[in-house]
């Protein structure tokens, strides 16, 4: 008689291989694994760690200083997400900038901010440009527009990253990646290839209990067959080619330069910023913004927590004096923040 057989769920608890360590490396898929009660499935030797893929949290803390100069020095209006608001700078976030008197609007997208800055023509308007694969593209367009619209009124302060050197750094810190699919969707899926036959194994994985489930399971599966791997366990969305339109947008106007990531240090190649040409869109040209040297609160483990090196209940302030009423560091304040999933699902391991 054919064996039966097993779901992703049993296979996932039935695991019995060698101990592996799996990085999700995106934030939504720390939140959501948490939130579908998904760890609790995962046998002991099975462990999770987050890593590096929330945008705000590996956002430097220089940059939150360069935003609240321009707010307090400069009288520039700042759009930006909801998340940084209360992203601690080295003095203060940009909460406390708005109680001293900061213009801080909050927008859900690039484009937003541009319209802000048609809608006030008297204002200059700066949208804090943060993000990943996936939010790049939108704030490429919302410069291409404000300048077919001849606004000269709108900016935007890059800290826009790239995986790939990210990964590069962070071989070893896990068994396996769980990459994050919204990122390939623009991307594609050649580096992660390039990457298992270089020894570093991953999946892509979507967002959706099945998706997750399906992904850990394809993971455990091949982890304990032996051997690097790649599979793309997101094909509905994720193709081999990414969007080429997307990638072409970014080519044009923006250019790779090295970038900090808080925790991570300054990885060469790893950000984007506009290329000459659209230097009048770019706010640290426009406003000649001088060199500021951010410095995180030395309590805060974000670092460590963002290469898997330590837990956010290992931090010492972790629930205590950080929370999410009163962040101390970037991993608590954002929504796809590993400190604040910890916090929110009540898992101090
Ligand atoms: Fe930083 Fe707070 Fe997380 Fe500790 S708990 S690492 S202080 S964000």
């Amino acid at each position: 008689m054919e064996e039966k057989k097993k779901t992703a769920r049993e296979i996932i608890e039935g695991y019995d291989g060698p101990p592996v360590r799996i990085m999700e490396v995106c934030g939504t898929h720390t939140h959501e694994i948490f939130r579908l009660g998904i760890r609790k499935l995962l046998p002991e030797q099975v462990e999770l760690i987050s890593g590096p893929g929330c945008p705000v949290c590996v956002t430097q803390v220089g940059f939150i200083d360069e935003a609240i100069y321009l707010a307090l020095e400069r009288q520039v209006t700042i759009c930006t997400f909801g998340d940084l608001v209360r992203v601690p700078g080295t003095n203060m976030s940009l909460a406390g900038a708005r109680e001293k008197g900061a213009k801080i609007r909050i927008v859900y997208s690039p484009v937003d901010a541009k319209e802000y800055a048609k809608e006030h023509p008297k204002e200059q308007v700066t949208f804090l440009s943060v993000g990943f694969e996936t939010t790049t593209p939108s704030a490429c367009l919302s410069v291409k527009k404000a300048r077919e619209e001849g606004l000269t009124n709108y900016s935007i302060l890059t800290a826009n990253k790239t995986m790939p050197q990210a990964y590069e750094a962070l071989k070893g810190s896990a068994d396996i990646f769980l990459y994050p699919g919204h990122v390939n969707a623009i991307t594609g899926t050649k580096l992660c290839e390039e990457l298992a036959k270089e020894g570093v194994s991953g999946v892509v994985a979507g967002f959706t209990a099945k998706e997750l489930l399906t992904a850990l399971a394809v993971a455990l599966v091949r982890f304990q067959e032996g051997g690097p791997f790649f599979v793309n366990c997101y094909p509905r969305v994720v193709t081999d080619d990414g969007s080429p339109q997307a990638q072409k947008l970014v080519e044009e106007m923006m250019e790779p330069c090295d970038s900090e990531w808080r925790g991570l240090g300054v990885i060469k190649g790893s950000g984007m910023r506009l290329r000459e040409e659209w230097s009048a869109f770019d706010a640290r040209k426009k406003y000649k913004i001088p060199p500021i040297q951010g410095k995180a609160n030395p309590a805060c483990r974000c670092g460590d927590v963002l290469q898997g090196k330590c837990k956010p209940s290992d931090c010492k302030v972790f629930g205590k004096v950080c929370t999410p009423q009163h962040p101390i560091g970037a991993c608590m304040v954002s929504g796809e923040g590993a400190c604040s999933a910890y916090y929110m699902y009540g898992e101090a391991e």
